[in-house]
């Protein structure tokens, strides 16, 4: 196999040139995303290369992705429905689970329907240019997850970047865009809870700007769905079920599976149904993980346990950290950035915590700004306290002989 790779060139020059100068480039910046496969389930804990580590950086929120009633779930459905769905959803590819799953959601995100995606990253891409096209605009904050600036562009709407959380940024360009009168529909667009900092959106503010130039609203609650409301999200939180027009949910993150979806009025959702191309042009989700994402919504509805316990876990780390001194930034949510500021310190804290026992992945320029490099920490509700005491012994050890700490 090695012998035939050694002669391997691409086809095109041109591509060959393109790949090794960028590669090479990336690589001398310290820019190139090295993975590290886990040998274990992404809990509390997990194995890399033989080595044992406490998890602070995974989004299973409430623990759910190693819950043993998803699993049973997941396995009963492959054993009742197979592996695959067989099929996009609009041609034979809708299990009555697909359905029961939709049912399930529309009622936990407290909305008329539902419609589910194969990812969230898809759900953007397909939610946002079902609606939107060239006669529109969307106000976007700045800090819009990345799927939601490809869902943006690929409805080839104008894109109007709106300071983060800035009402009256939004408030201004909004008057801006209306009285123009160059486009048809306008649309704000904002992340529920930001994932880098753990701030959330300002929902009422930005319902009122949206009432007062009729703005479609579009909240995606990748961060917030199983966090706040109870653990029915961001605009339950703050209870605005009826003054958002889609809610974006992933069933990747506080669910612990994979898809995602929209919740909304049936008219909204007939219409992506039709409209929306992965829906209409890709394999549906798996039966395991239609199951599994059941069974979550169930336990998310039968209790607050889950979410009551993430939440203790996120205030221990917080104030923990906090106390020994770190920057933890101004999260009103369980996820806990430390703010060290500077790329290459923040890569070797990240390095130093792998090597005593802590996995919390370094995040830097272009994830966030230049020169606010963190190591962003997800406590769940699977962790313990004895896990979190060591891990902040460990950053108190490291931070001290790094002199992040005095
Ligand atoms: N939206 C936001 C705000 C996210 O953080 C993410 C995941 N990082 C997604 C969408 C994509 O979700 P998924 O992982 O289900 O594709």
């Amino acid at each position: 196999m090695v012998e035939m790779l050694e002669g391997f060139s691409l086809a095109s020059k041109t591509l060959e040139h393109f790949l090794h100068e960028n590669l090479t480039d990336l690589k001398s910046k310290g820019l190139y995303n090295v993975i590290d496969p886990l040998q274990s389930a992404n809990g509390p804990v997990i194995t890399i290369s033989g080595k044992k580590l406490i998890n602070l950086s995974s989004n299973n929120y409430l623990g759910l992705a190693t819950d043993q009633r998803l699993i049973e779930a997941a396995v009963a459905a492959a054993q009742k429905y197979g592996v695959g769905a067989g099929a996009v959803r609009t041609i034979n590819g809708t299990l009555e689970l697909h359905t029961k799953l939709e049912e399930k959601l529309a009622a936990f995100k407290h909305t008329e329907a539902a419609i589910a995606y194969q990812s969230g990253f898809n759900c953007n891409m397909a939610a946002i240019s079902a609606v939107m096209d060239k006669d529109d605009a969307i106000l976007s904050d700045e800090l819009n997850h990345a799927s939601i600036i490809d869902g943006c562009r690929l409805s080839r709407a104008q894109i109007i970047r709106v300071n983060h959380s800035d009402i009256d940024d939004l408030r201004a360009k909004a008057k801006e865009a209306k009285e123009s009168g160059k486009y048809k529909k306008l649309m704000v667009i904002t992340d529920g809870v930001f994932s880098m900092d753990g701030d959330v959106a300002k929902l009422p503010e930005i319902v009122e700007v949206a009432e007062e130039f009729d703005l479609i609203t579009y909240v995606d609650d990748a961060h917030g769905s199983g966090v706040l409301g109870k653990g029915a999200g961001t605009v339950k939180h703050f209870g605005l079920s009826d003054k958002i027009d889609f809610q974006i949910g992933t069933l990747s993150k506080a669910i612990g599976v994979v898809g995602g979806y929209v919740a909304g009025r049936q008219e909204l959702i007939d219409w992506l149904k039709v409209r929306s191309r992965p829906f209409l042009f890709s394999t549906a989700l798996t039966p395991a993980d239609v199951a599994a994402s059941i069974a979550a919504i169930d336990i998310l509805q039968a209790s607050t346990e889950l979410h009551d316990k993430l939440w203790e876990n996120g205030n221990y780390l917080k104030k923990g950290l906090k106390e020994l001194g770190f920057n933890i930034g101004h999260s009103e949510t369980p996820i806990t950035p430390c703010i060290i500021g500077d790329e290459q310190q923040t890569q070797e804290f990240s390095k130093r915590l792998y090597e005593e026992g802590v996995y919390a992945k370094a995040i830097v320029f272009p994830t966030v700004a230049k020169g606010t490099g963190r190591v962003r920490n997800m406590p769940t509700a699977a962790h313990t306290k004895e896990m979190l005491d060591q891990a902040l012994s460990i950053y108190e050890k490291v931070g001290k002989e790094m002199g992040i700490l005095k």
